[in-house]
């Protein structure tokens, strides 16, 4: 096992990586900007560096800094998190060129599944159901790209293979608008993603956002850890989570979660990832795999059992994965609420010092948050200041919990959106649960 590993994050991730290190015996080293050297894990490592000032470009993203991070204080691996430099595959490599272990797949892995039209190539031969689309990139042909939406049906959808965060995609409606659209949506992934390769998918109306959690080792081992619903989605920023998604069978988590396991088998997986997929009229559609740990991880471990984060570090370790498909059970439902400091109706950032905190408990809570009081938010980074979870034996169980955890939380000195989650939680359609990916932002409108 290792001796010493490097986190390469912040807030509430690079303390869960540190809880997960402490717990095996590894030594730390937390990096952090200027604006966060009262971060609660840059207390709790063992060592920590600052890599340089607030802005994320100068510090979380300024890759030498990092390296020479972790070569001052003889770190042996590095552990990305989420966001930042967790799905750069350059990072990766320059990781590995100087000789530390990257926790987490391969660059090259990193690399296909960044190029969306390389990664639907990789997943159809792995028999893992995908959109119906264009099967790769679109050419210039005005004629041939026509007959191919019209193969597909309108509305299709028009995607940039370098695109991510939502951006760099167009949805197509009628014949008239499609060349147009082709080179628009060409002309802007060459601009904002430095490759003009775009191609075409048939557009979904209203479909529910699934995604199966993998672990896969470098001895050929992978198993799947069933689903989570993350439908619950305000400008494709997921709000609330929750695993199992309302109305699976086990036949289907099953049949799609061996799918994804077997392609992490036949591309050579390593780690943990995720296969997001949109979910439509009782059918899975593949969209794009997420190599990396994802923000809500927990609500998979709470019904498994299994904590990913260790795996993670026990995969680059070397070491096979300590469970079999057959030893993965489900237990009850879970779900969490990502604690953002904004505010709950105009969504505008709400960054300040933390006055008073109370943080939820009882049978059931968990709280994966980094503030305490007297913490600052910093006006830096990403808003969210933890998440909370609830597990229960049944979903109604987990919403009941969650709802008394939501009433007890106080957090003072800035304004938080626990009042929108009160609100999703009261909601009828919510509670009945499998809402689509456009229900929030519909509720909001209305
Ligand atoms: P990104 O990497 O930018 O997140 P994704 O491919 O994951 O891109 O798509 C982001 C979101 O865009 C999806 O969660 C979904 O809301 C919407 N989307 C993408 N492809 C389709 C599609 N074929 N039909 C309907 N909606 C889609």
């Amino acid at each position: 096992m290792f001796d010493k590993i490097l986190i390469a994050n912040r807030g509430e991730i690079a303390l869960r990586i540190l809880r997960a290190c402490r717990e095996l015996g590894i030594k730390t080293v937390a990096v952090h900007s200027e604006a966060d050297r009262d971060l609660m894990h840059v207390r709790l490592a063992d060592e920590s560096v600052c890599i340089g000032p607030p802005p994320s470009t100068e510090s979380y993203l300024n890759i030498p800094a990092i390296i020479s991070a972790a070569e001052v204080t003889d770190a042996v691996a590095i552990h990305p998190g989420y966001g930042f430099l967790s799905e750069n595959a350059d990072f990766a490599e320059r990781v590995e060129e100087s000789g530390f272990v990257f926790i987490g797949p391969r660059p090259a892995t990193i690399r296909m599944m960044g190029d969306k039209v390389a990664a639907i190539e990789a997943m159809q031969q792995a028999g893992v159901p995908c959109v119906p689309g264009s099967g790769g990139p679109l050419g210039n042909d005005d004629s041939e790209n026509l007959r191919i939406a019209r193969e597909i049906g309108y509305p299709v959808i028009i995607k940039a293979a370098g695109g991510g965060g939502g951006r760099g995609m167009r949805v197509v409606h009628s014949e008239a608008a499609l060349p147009g659209a082709i080179a628009l949506t060409r002309s802007e992934a060459a601009a904002a993603f430095g490759n003009d390769t775009v191609y075409m998918e048939k557009f979904l109306e209203n479909p529910r956002h699934v995604e199966f959690q993998v672990l896969a080792d470098e001895h050929g081992n992978a198993i799947h850890l069933g689903e989570r619903d993350c439908s619950m989605q305000r400008r494709h920023q997921k709000v609330i989570e929750e695993a199992p998604a309302p109305g699976i069978t086990m036949e289907q988590r099953r049949r799609i979660g061996e799918r994804c396991a077997q392609a992490c088998r036949d591309i050579g997986y390593r780690g943990a990832g995720t296969f997001e997929f949109l979910y439509e009229d009782g059918e899975f559609y593949f969209i794009e795999m997420n190599t990396r740990v994802q923000v809500e991880h927990p609500v998979t471990e709470m019904i498994t059992g299994v904590d990913i984060v260790r795996e993670q570090i026990r995969i680059a370790a070397g070491e096979p994965l300590a469970y079999r498909q057959e030893d993965i059970t489900w237990r009850g439902h879970a779900v969490e609420c990502r604690i953002n400091a904004e505010d709950p109706e105009t969504f505008l950032p709400s960054p300040g010092r933390i006055e008073t905190l109370h943080v939820p408990g009882g049978p059931g809570i968990r709280v994966d948050s980094h503030i305490y009081a007297g913490y600052t938010v910093p006006p830096y980074y990403d808003s969210m200041i933890g998440k909370l979870i609830a597990h229960g034996d049944s979903r109604a169980s987990a919403l009941a919990r969650m709802r008394t955890a939501l009433s007890e939380a106080v957090i003072e000195g800035i304004r938080t959106n626990i009042p929108l989650h009160q609100r999703l939680l009261a909601d009828a359609s919510f509670q009945a649960g499998g809402t689509n990916i456009h229900y929030l932002e519909k509720l909001l409108e209305g």
